[in-house]
């Protein structure tokens, strides 16, 4: 069993269970989420025997950290799981903290057709000590806190949706990582049924929202995103138009850029009409592809990438560009994929 797949409240049912104090479940959370402590050992307020007991019945998070590769903006951690899969964590360095892109499944079965992850399909979802164990073994090798995480790795968060929202609340509570909810970003493809099931949970409907459009009209989004076919732009559009977000807070729209495909001034006139057309204000992340070698895609001239954000803006939407300078070294957040980095 491993500790960091329980709330507080599930591991006070354990120790009492056991017949411990209820404050030691409190105890033990407190060195794993504001200490940083991987080791039971190292938990000095517990007897020797309680010790003991964690250490032959319990274990803190199932990863094995493998390499860490270093770019100038990032650093990313590739870890095992216990069934032998390698999953991706990557710390972005932003002008003034720290973000953590976690991955909440090993691949996709999204089959996004510019996207890495998607190449081998899903293999399967991640577990609740899996998601937070990514957090726990980057900060306990980082100095400085990290405050901000967003599930932009590999996989699709919603479609992991009960272990995603466990991790969260882990993330956000009090006795846990302590995250302002306004500090953690689900981006999703845009699956509709998930969307809604998000839109009716209290917990969830308070983080960040992103979500990739990637094109403005249904036929090219459905050919760059097969989901797209039942989970039509249009009705895409009316989930997010209605989503029950705080007023002040702006959904993000995030668009990939990719070469010939989607990076017309038509495409952001389209985008621009969309987006105005409810009452609710977006904003749009632009993210010019990261190009790979076995994606048949091209990255472009940042000419292009300008228009179009030039275009959003004249339509009053407040647009950004995001581009990692880690690409050199490997794709960036979002464009993760590990088997072929292992073998290299
Ligand atoms: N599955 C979720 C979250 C992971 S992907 C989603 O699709 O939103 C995170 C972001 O990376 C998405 O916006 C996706 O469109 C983007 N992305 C995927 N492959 C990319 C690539 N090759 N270049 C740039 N962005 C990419
Ligand atoms: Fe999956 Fe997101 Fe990649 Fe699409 S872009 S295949 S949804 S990880």
């Amino acid at each position: 069993m491993y500790i960091t797949s329980l709330t507080l409240q599930e591991l006070e049912e354990k120790v009492k269970q056991i017949g411990w104090e209820r404050y030691r479940a409190h105890q033990i959370l407190n060195w794993i989420y504001k200490r940083f402590v991987l080791d039971f050992e190292q938990m000095t307020n517990l007897s020797k025997e309680q010790r003991a007991f964690l250490k032959d019945n319990y274990l803190i998070h199932s990863l094995e950290l493998l390499k860490v590769v270093e770019a100038p903006d990032s650093k990313k951690f590739l870890f095992k799981t216990r069934d032998g899969h390698i999953i991706e964590t990557v710390l972005i360095y932003e002008r003034d903290h720290l973000t953590l892109c976690v991955s909440s499944q090993i691949g996709c079965a999204v089959g996004c057709t510019f996207c890495a992850t998607a190449k081998d399909g899903l293999t399967r979802n991640l577990r609740v000590e899996e998601i937070i164990g990514q957090f726990l073994q980057v900060q306990s090798l980082t100095k400085d806190k990290i405050r901000n995480v967003v599930f932009m790795g590999m996989g699709e968060p919603l479609a992991n949706y009960e272990n995603v929202r466990k991790a969260v609340e882990i993330m956000v509570s009090s006795w846990g990582l302590d995250l302002s909810k306004r500090r953690v970003s689900i981006s999703t493809s845009g699956l509709i049924n998930q969307l809604n099931r998000m839109a009716q949970d209290p917990l969830m409907r308070e983080l960040n929202l992103a979500v990739s459009i990637n094109a403005p009209f249904q036929s090219l989004r459905e050919s760059l995103m097969p989901l797209s076919k039942t989970n039509t732009l249009e009705e895409l559009l009316e989930v997010l138009y209605s989503f029950p977000y705080p007023p002040d807070r702006r959904i993000m729209i995030e668009y990939v850029l990719i070469h010939g495909v989607n990076d017309e001034v038509e495409h952001a006139k389209e985008l621009a009409r969309l987006l105005k057309k409810g009452k609710k204000k977006f904003k749009v992340n632009l993210i010019p592809f990261n190009p790979d070698p076995e994606l048949p895609y091209k990255r472009p001239p940042m000419e292009k990438v300008y228009r179009f954000q030039k275009v959003l803006w004249e339509e009053g939407i407040s647009t950004f560009i995001r581009i990692s300078k880690g690409i050199g070294l490997f794709g960036a957040c979002g464009q993760l994929r590990s088997k072929r980095l292992v073998l290299r």
